[in-house]
């Protein structure tokens, strides 16, 4: 089939690049030319396992090519996908203006039927605005149709999320269009869900809002754990077990960041408000996501007394590993609350720090090419995304790097009796600090 992708994002470009892999035609559009220029020359703007990897095999199979024109993807696909930002706006309400813009643009152009597809995330009853304005703006009355097909991966595996989904959830109001999106997820062989659009849309808000929800559950209780002396770990392993709960996202740490979960989390509160039915719950899941961060720099603090000159070294700047996203990273705004302080902070990221330095709020950090680099001198680590290159270091020779081994683990990389057997004083979440000795 014939695809186009309006928006070549974390969304976009990887669903562009998987759809050509299974065989449809792609063009991958976007509006920022530096970008289309980056992909035309052989180079991806983003960092995501394997993904260079199927975008140039598919441009070599002429499967795959990108545009800066809305034109050339209506007028030459069957089904036009719309995956711009829907970022959230300081009142908490979803800023829809990217993808009005894209619809009007999108109406003016239509000659015969299309289906337009909504991939970003949206507050329910957008796929009727989607519709409403196409018809206004619908200069030759061509027939269309708006399906809301909600996009589930998670940056860093994301590739495989979106070869190998849990379920595709298409919602429309029309067989012509289901049958053609059944025929873009046929070669995928997952299950498909058909819904109305309005539920898919909030599918996927209520989706993300309960891994959020999920997250924020077992870090309130590694608060808990904390004050009685209990591991956490252990009680996750143990409520993870019954597979009525499963073990996923049951990871306490500081919290979890990112561009979907803090904004779409927010904007399923303000939707429920403006419907007049309030999901306070989500208040409490937001509220103890802040809360997490804080308590750790106030461990930070109390351990360190004061912060001011101190080296600390920060392993970790992206929102979670094997992505270089630094989108509402709580990494970042640790190393900013510690500048603050006047802390001397030396931070590492194996993908993150090209994003990372032209962050305002942390220009004052230092970043160095290696996480052994950044522990030289340090009086303190602090670990803030998990990556799996951190766990396979050496941390002997971490340890005789640092001036005073002390590390504050925000993400429970280590186990804590081996980090007090190689001598450090460990702080990590929901579980004892111990002392070398
Ligand atoms: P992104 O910022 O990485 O990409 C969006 C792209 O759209 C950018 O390249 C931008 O230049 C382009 N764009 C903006 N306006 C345009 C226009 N008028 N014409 C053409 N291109 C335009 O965003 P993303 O992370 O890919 O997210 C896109 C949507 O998908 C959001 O609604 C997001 O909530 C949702 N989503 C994101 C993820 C994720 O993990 N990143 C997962 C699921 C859903």
């Amino acid at each position: 089939m014939d695809l186009s992708i309006i928006g070549s994002g974390y969304v976009g470009l990887v669903s562009g690049a998987c759809f050509a892999d299974v065989g449809h035609n792609v063009i991958c559009i976007d509006n920022d030319p530096g970008k289309i220029e980056t992909l035309r020359a052989g180079r991806v703007p983003i960092y995501e396992p394997g993904l260079e990897e199927i975008i140039h095999r598919n441009v070599s199979a002429h499967r795959l090519r990108f545009s800066g024109s809305i034109r050339e993807g209506v007028d030459n696909s069957q089904v036009v996908f719309i995956a711009v930002p829907t970022p959230q706006q300081p009142s908490g309400d979803v800023d829809l203006s990217f993808i009005e813009k894209v619809s009007r643009e999108i109406a003016s152009i239509l000659t015969t039927y299309r289906v337009i597809v909504d991939k970003s995330t949206v507050p329910v009853k957008t796929g009727e605005r989607v519709a409403e304005s196409i018809k206004r703006y619908n200069r030759h009355g061509a027939k269309f149709d708006v399906v809301s097909n909600p996009e589930f991966l998670r940056e860093g595996c994301a590739v495989g999320d979106l070869m190998h989904p849990d379920r595709i959830v298409i919602g429309a109001q029309s067989e012509q269009a289901v049958d053609l999106m059944k025929k873009v997820y046929e070669p995928f062989m997952a299950p498909i869900l058909v819904t109305d659009i309005n539920s898919a849309e909030l599918i996927k808000h209520a989706a993300n809002s309960f891994l959020a929800l999920k997250i924020s559950y077992i870090n309130a209780i590694s608060a808990i754990c904390e004050a009685s002396g209990a591991d956490v770990e252990k009680v996750a392993d143990g409520i993870g077990m019954d597979r009525r709960i499963g073990r996923q996202f049951l990871n306490a740490g500081i919290g979890y960041g990112g561009s979907c979960f803090p904004k779409d989390v927010a904007a399923f509160i303000t939707i429920s408000e403006q419907l007049g039915v309030p999901f306070n719950l989500l208040k409490e899941v937001q509220q103890i996501n802040e809360a997490q961060k804080d308590r750790f720099l106030k461990r930070i603090r109390e351990t360190l007394w004061v912060l001011r000159e101190k080296k600390i070294a920060v392993w970790g700047l992206t929102f979670k590993p094997d992505t270089d996203d630094i989108r509402s990273s709580i990494a970042i705004e640790l190393v900013a609350d510690m500048l603050g302080e006047g802390a001397h902070v030396v931070a590492y990221d194996p993908k993150g720090m090209e994003k990372a330095r032209e962050v305002k709020t942390i220009g004052d950090a230092k970043f160095v090419a290696t996480a052994l680099e950044a522990v030289e001198g340090a009086e303190a680590l602090v670990i803030t995304t998990e990556w799996r290159d951190f766990a396979n270091l050496d941390l002997s020779v971490v340890r005789e790097k640092m001036t005073t081994p002390i590390v504050f683990d925000g993400r429970n990389l280590f186990n804590p009796e081996t980090m007090r057997q190689l001598g450090f004083h460990y702080h990590s979440i929901g579980r004892r600090p111990v002392r070398p000795g």
